[in-house]
């Protein structure tokens, strides 16, 4: 039975994991993907501080990763189904194994919301990314859509601008939401378009995206753009589905805790994107995930279960 399982290897797992395993807790970190999280795929991470230049999203979760790696910390692959609580333990089943724990941390972060209009399932993978590191190389010299107006839909739009002809942003208003050194980067790029007060209403082609039809929510017309990719930047949902009955949730799925990352479940805890909170950057997740682990140490002291 481990002392620590955090069940997610984004920033606020793998920093969880860092402390933990310092603090000489027997340290497990389970990941259904790979390592890092949303922050692994980010092309470049301007505002994590000590960077003067910015670090690549890969290059810092692998350093952290390695950093876990060195005082101890545990990695094992695989998904959580089912999260039981038995008495003082937790009991976290995967496919083919049950992990033990006296304290559990989620980290499993937050997933891209879909739009949810005609085409965008049937498309996905074939046009439809809501990965512009993933996918942007696809694109060079060709035309892309970029659907939000936060911070991902503008870095992903400065970003696609490295590979595609032009790229056009949908917004549903006609202001952006995104941080404003990002708004000036957009609108100085003369590759990016903005289209405002508009929505999606279908995506159409035939083996691939070919055209969108985007609708002017203030006259209410609708008009058909041509392009070979859209990328979908709408935000998140946070991944809560398997703790929906174990702990308190706020009405968008958030995790609500107090600030040391307790749930109201005895030994459980939880950090980074899952979790209530006013601010989602990596640099709050590796502070959730700091705070959770050292809280996870004083629960097993208390209880002398250490
Ligand atoms: P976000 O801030 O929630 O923005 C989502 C955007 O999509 C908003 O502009 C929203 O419009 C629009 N939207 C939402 N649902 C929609 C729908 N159904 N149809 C059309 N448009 C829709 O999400 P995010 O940009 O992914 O950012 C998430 C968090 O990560 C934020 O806290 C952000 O600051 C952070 N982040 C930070 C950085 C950075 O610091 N460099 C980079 C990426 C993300 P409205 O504006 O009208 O609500």
């Amino acid at each position: 039975m481990y002392d620590l399982a955090i069940i997610g290897a984004g920033p606020a797992g793998l920093s969880a994991a860092i402390y933990g395993a310092r603090a000489r807790l027997s340290t497990v970190i389970i990941e259904k993907m790979y390592p890092g999280g949303q922050a692994a795929i980010t092309d470049i991470i301007e505002n994590y501080p000590g960077f003067t230049e910015g670090i690549g999203g890969a290059e810092l979760t692998e350093a952290m990763k390695k950093q876990a790696e060195r005082f101890g910390a545990q990695f094992l692959n695989g998904e959580v189904e089912k999260i039981e609580k038995q008495n003082e333990k937790f009991l976290l089943h995967l496919k083919n194994e049950t992990v033990e724990a006296k304290t559990v941390i989620l980290a499993m972060g937050a997933q891209a919301r879909r739009l949810g209009v005609k085409g965008e399932k049937e498309f996905t993978g074939k046009g439809v990314s809501y990965c512009a590191t993933c996918d942007g190389a696809f694109y060079t010299d060709r035309t892309v859509m970029v659907i939000g107006g936060g911070d991902t839909a503008i870095e992903e739009a400065l970003f696609l601008t490295h590979f595609a002809r032009s790229v056009t942003v949908v917004h549903r208003r006609n202001e952006l939401r995104a941080t404003k050194i990002l708004q000036e980067r957009a609108f100085k790029n003369e590759k990016i378009k903005f289209i405002w007060d508009s929505v999606v209403e279908e995506i159409r082609g035939a083996d691939a995206v070919q055209e969108v039809v985007v609708k002017n929510l203030k006259t209410g017309e609708t008009t058909s753009i041509p392009v070979d990719g859209v990328f979908v930047a709408i935000g998140w949902d946070p991944n809560t589905a398997i703790v929906k009955d174990l702990v308190k949730l706020n009405e968008k799925g958030y995790i609500i805790t107090d600030e040391n990352m307790a749930t109201g479940v005895p030994g459980l805890f939880a950090a980074g994107d899952i979790r209530e909170k006013s601010l989602r950057q990596v640099v709050t997740a590796v502070a959730d995930g700091a705070v959770a682990a050292v809280s996870a140490e004083k629960y097993l002291e208390e209880h002398q279960m250490r």
